[in-house]
């Protein structure tokens, strides 16, 4: 069975999607059978693993609306060497539609299920919202991976997203935790950075992963050639830091299980 996380915060810009992608490619790297599902009706993981968004033919929309399997709906990352549930712009349509139906919550979970033998890792790109659709990310998971900028309103904005995780867990997925927080775009040179890194440590403690994640530009430059940093730069540091973040999450999970 594979372990199941949701990439989720609800702000965006924030990295997100960057995490999923690296953190994909740096499990590859070390023998891991990922999956990607881009829950994004922006697509930016798809684009950002190599995946055409304009040439899908099926995607994680199909998915949702039981129009597809997983199985003929996945693409493959080639550089990656991770498999991708790709997203465009039809998602957003998605959210409407499937509020009149049934398992609305639950589809994506179910889809996931098919798929379960070939993977040992699925992650989630949630899209900047607490929608229906990271409702369908959230329902699917057994933890929780927030990527956070150390500013002065980063754990104001966390509230909301840890009450809507708890409220999921009370209602709607007992398996839901939070695995951690991931400090990411980190500059040390500036104070209020620092501070805030320190407050999150105080008030979450081991809930704060160990590996920060740099401000780095390779990082930024990397999905325009349609790859994660850590295969278009894997020397640079924040590929670095992203191999030192996979290999954090495959020691955690070992121990979790
Ligand atoms: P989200 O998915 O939360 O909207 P993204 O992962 O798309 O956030 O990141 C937002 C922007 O910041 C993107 O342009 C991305 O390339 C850039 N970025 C993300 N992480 C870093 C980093 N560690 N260093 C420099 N730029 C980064
Ligand atoms: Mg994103």
């Amino acid at each position: 069975m594979p372990r199941i996380f949701c990439i989720a915060n609800q702000k965006g810009g924030v990295g997100k999607t960057t995490t999923t992608v690296n953190l994909a490619a740096g499990l590859a790297r070390i023998g891991q059978r990922v999956l990607v599902v881009d829950l994004d009706p922006q697509g930016n993981a798809s684009t950002g693993s190599g995946v055409d968004k304009r040439t899908l033919e099926l995607s994680v929309y199909d998915v949702l609306l039981e129009q597809a399997g997983i199985a003929e709906a996945r693409r493959r990352s080639e550089q990656g060497g991770y498999d991708v549930l790709a997203a465009n712009r039809e998602l957003a349509g998605a959210e409407v539609e499937l509020v009149g139906l049934e398992h609305r919550n639950t589809r994506l979970r179910q889809a996931l299920a098919t798929v379960a033998a070939d993977y040992d890792f699925v992650l989630i790109d949630c899209p900047p919202s607490l929608s229906l659709l990271t409702l369908n990310g959230l329902c699917s998971a057994h933890g929780v991976i927030v990527p956070m900028q150390c500013e002065y309103f980063a754990l104001e904005g966390l509230t909301d997203l840890v009450n809507t995780i708890k409220q999921v867990h009370a209602n709607l997925n007992r398996d839901l935790q939070i695995i951690g927080l991931l400090r990411v775009m980190f500059d040390p040179r500036i104070t209020l950075q620092q501070q805030v890194s320190e407050q999150l440590k105080a008030h979450f403690k081991n809930k704060v992963f160990n590996t920060v994640i740099p401000r780095n530009v390779r990082l930024a430059e990397a999905p325009s050639y349609g790859q994660a940093g850590v295969v278009f730069d894997p020397s640079s540091r924040g590929a670095q830091a992203y191999i030192a973040f996979a290999q954090e999450m495959a020691e955690r999970i070992g121990t979790m299980r």
